[in-house]
């Protein structure tokens, strides 16, 4: 090694040793006679001394060194004169008296500061991805990164769990979204595609004996990328054959207890992770990823102003519409703008509008509304026990603020979703300690797509229908519920597993159901159905998100913060200017021409 110890683990026990560093320059002050250096690397910083008296030479080297130069310093660790030491910094009782040293490499004055932490713009960091990683925040994002992927390593290891690597060149494994495409230069015409995950390569080890399988596998999904969502992310990807749900939910959820308590102790769990089934979970949150850290739950209003003057809600409803509201505390003294703000997100997502009613003034019982203290512009149009039925079953009280949705159902639990999310954020709800993990269960097999007039997995094709309701497959398949799982967290669907299709015959028939015919189902999952009747044992899993787990638990509120090198919203690596162009040969091997768009 170019160096004896690391800057950073420095400190008063060290005093008299002689050390050799190497690392960056984080900061240098030239007082004239004396040089210092915070010299930095992976560890830390400390600081060192350049005295004309003890090294000339180290001193006039020391006078051209500048920030992020890299650098090496031999010298000895003494004690800080009295009244400098510097209590904030680990290294701060010591410094490094330099006797040697050298300049390994200059720097250019990068883009932006290294050693302090200052909002930097995204395209920036990205493009020097390099040196926005040296910045000791992002380095610790990556340290905890490496040790949460080391945590589920050891932890699965030890419940006799092996990991398997799977082609990234295979073939569609459909997951709902847009594959990525790799030409091949030996087939022409034909093309491999990157998996959206290692689903039925996990399904074939179970059929090849593994039993118990996992991986940290990246997926690859040609989408519109989020603030939780990339072109490439990284999965913990897990089967399990001869299992129940229970078994399943049970591993994950002790695995990520003892994650958070180890990594994160300073965070509080719910624990057991509640479990709510989706129909209660969309009832309730108006979403399958409900945030848990918060109550304001939605409630369906309808049955109370179905007969009501107000023609919003009487038509709302007589149209197969819901009324559906929740209850903003302390917000009845919202202005004008602030309503008009709500209205505009509400209008933004499709619904034709708020209503809003504003609950008097704070304290007092609601006993003592009367409808002159309400201020909505449906106050005129309902009575004074309708009002307060609502405000009763919203849990609201004097001065708080009832936003209340009439729509198509759908679009009112989607409406009411974001406004419950709006309300929690500008009223800073949720515990900043709490990580509410919960598991979604009992979704519907099959969703119906209105725009291809076909129905569509809810999950993925493989994931099996409960047993009692196989029969309604040909009957009533909107009624089929999947043997399905999600696990959630502060809003965030963090993963999806289920237990799967294990025969032949049935995976067939959910294939058909899809739209599929025979000669489609034998093209793209003929090996599927052909290892299933090989002694397919009965299997299940679970894949969860490393990228959103890690941003949950970094406190991040992209996931591109915790991916080393990530694409931008735009899906591209600034770092590399990737996608690229190519060339014409490089085509041509290809078997590919350019079209004229
Ligand atoms: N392959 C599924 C996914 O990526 C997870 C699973 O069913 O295990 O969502």
């Amino acid at each position: 090694m170019l160096k004896s110890h690391s800057c950073g683990e420095l400190n008063k026990k060290h005093i008299g040793a002689e050390v050799t560093l190497a690392g960056w320059v984080d900061r240098r002050r030239d007082h004239g006679r004396l040089i210092f250096i915070d010299l930095r690397d992976r560890e830390g910083v400390v600081q060192v001394v350049f005295n004309p008296e003890v090294s000339k030479l180290c001193h006039e080297i020391a006078s051209e060194m500048r920030n992020e130069y890299v650098v090496r310093v031999s010298g000895e660790v003494a004690p800080r004169p009295p009244g400098t030491e510097n209590p904030k910094l680990p290294t701060g009782d010591i410094e490094v008296i330099a006797r040697n040293t050298e300049i390994l490499n200059p720097s250019k004055t990068p883009p932006f500061y290294i050693n302090e932490d200052v909002e930097v713009e995204e395209s920036l960091r990205l493009k020097y991805r390099y040196l926005d990683l040296r910045r000791p925040r992002m380095k610790e994002k990556l340290i905890l990164r490496h040790r949460v992927v080391k945590f589920i390593r050891d932890f699965l290891d030890a419940r006799g769990f092996i990991e398997v690597e799977t082609p990234i060149l295979i073939k569609s494994t459909p997951e709902g979204a847009r594959d990525y495409l790799v030409p091949s230069r030996f087939h022409p015409g034909k093309f491999y595609a990157l998996p959206q995950s290692p689903q039925q390569l996990k399904q074939l080890l179970m059929v090849a004996g593994v039993e118990k399988y996992f991986q940290i596998a990246r997926c690859f999904r040609d989408e519109d990328t989020r603030a939780d969502r990339q072109p490439e992310f990284t999965q913990l990807d897990l089967e399990m054959s001869f299992v129940e749900e229970e078994d399943i939910l049970n591993l994950i959820e002790e695995l990520f207890t003892s994650m958070v308590e180890t990594i994160k102790p300073e965070m509080q769990l719910i624990k057991p992770f509640p479990r709510l089934s989706y129909a209660e979970a969309m009832e309730r949150y108006g979403t399958d990823k409900p945030d848990l850290r918060f109550g304001q739950e939605i409630r369906d209003l309808s049955d109370i102003v179905a007969q009501s003057d107000f023609a919003v809600f009487r038509s709302a409803i007589a149209n197969g519409g819901k009324v559906k509201g929740i209850c903003a505390p302390g917000c009845a003294t919202y202005t004008r703008n602030q309503l008009d703000e709500l209205n505009k997100l509400v209008q933004g997502l499709g619904a034709e509008g708020l209503v809003t009613m504003s609950l008097g003034t704070e304290g007092g019982s609601l006993n003592n509304l009367t409808i002159e203290m309400v201020r909505s512009v449906a106050a005129k149009f309902l009575t004074l026990d309708q009002v307060k039925a609502m405000a009763e079953r919203l849990g609201a009280n004097m001065g708080d603020l009832l936003l209340i949705v009439a729509a198509k159902p759908k679009l009112v639990n989607m409406v009411l979703d974001e406004l419950r999310r709006e309300v929690a954020s500008r009223l800073k709800l949720a515990d900043p300690n709490l990580f509410a993990f919960a598991y979604i269960e009992n979704f519907p097999l099959l969703r119906w797509d209105e725009e291809a007039g076909r129905w569509e997995s809810e999950h993925h094709p493989f994931t099996a229908p409960r047993d009692e309701d196989v029969s309604l497959l040909d009957t009533t398949p909107e009624k089929v519920r999947g043997k399905h799982y999600d696990m959630v967290c502060n809003g965030y669907e963090i993963g999806g597993g289920s237990l799967r299709i294990h025969t032949s015959h049935l995976q067939r028939k959910v294939f058909k159901l899809l739209g599929y015919s025979d000669e489609e189902i034998d093209d793209r999952f003929g090996h599927m159905l052909e290892a299933f009747d090989y002694g397919a044992p009965p299997h299940g899993g679970i894949a969860l998100g490393i990228d959103r787990i890690v941003m949950l638990l970094s406190g991040d509120e992209t996931i591109r913060e915790v991916i080393a090198f990530p694409k931008n919203q735009n899906a591209v690596d600034l770092t590399f200017n990737a996608p690229s162009s190519v060339t014409e040969e490089q085509l041509a091997e290809l078997h590919l021409r350019l079209r004229e768009e």
